[in-house]
């Protein structure tokens, strides 16, 4: 088993912008874009996310998400679901009823994870709740305000070379979410270290 706190190491050390990189490098349907290209659309997301966390410290002041969410009448509903094979999320965004889940039960086993593991200097783990509210409620701001850049994100491309299509570039959503929650809860460290936490749980389980 890879060694999560060598692993985590790594990964404080490199900066937002290579790790959103090699985020979007993981989007399949990023794969035909060039190294230029990706850089602007990672610049965007990230220029994106500044402009959202700035708008809300504007009109609100600096607040907890969850606090962001009371104001933005956006529910937040709590529920513990275990995490099975195919399906285990720590939050969710529910674009029909405007809702974000929070899923304590994952949340409360990756903060098991980080205590057994002793990783807890490396991971802020009293952060994780809120910041995937944060993360979540970046969601909800993309919904209703469809003239950000992560919803005007499309990539034309072909299907066996033939049919002309266009995709949504799911990568800039997630980029930009990343980096909100991480402007709102004034995170020292990349949200994708919580990401990582998960995944090696999830193996544990599985
Ligand atoms: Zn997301």
């Amino acid at each position: 088993m890879e060694n999560i706190r060598e692993t985590l190491i790594a990964l404080s050390k490199k900066s937002d912008f290579d790790i959103y990189m090699e985020k979007l490098d993981r989007d399949i349907s990023a794969h035909k874009l060039d190294k230029a290209k990706k850089e602007e659309i990672v610049k965007n997301s990230m220029a994106e996310a500044i402009e959202c966390y700035e708008k809300l410290v504007k009109d609100y002041g600096e607040l907890t998400p969850i606090k962001y969410a009371i104001k933005l009448n956006v529910p937040i509903v709590y529920v513990k679901e275990k995490p099975t094979k195919y399906y285990a999320y720590l939050g969710l965004f529910t674009e029909k009823n405007q809702t974000i889940t929070l899923n304590i039960e994952t949340i409360d086993f990756v903060k098991d994870l980080a205590n057994q593991y002793n990783i807890c200097d490396l991971v802020d783990i009293d952060s994780l709740k809120n910041t995937v509210t944060a993360h979540e409620l970046f969601h909800y701001l993309e919904l209703v305000n469809p003239e950000l850049y992560s919803n005007q994100k499309i990539i034309d491309g072909k299907i066996f070379g033939l049919f002309k299509t266009k995709s949504q570039l799911l990568a800039a959503g997630e980029i930009a979410a990343m980096h909100f929650a991480k402007l709102v809860t004034k995170l020292r460290h990349s949200p994708l270290l919580y990401d990582k936490v998960f995944v090696l749980g999830k193996k544990q389980l599985f």
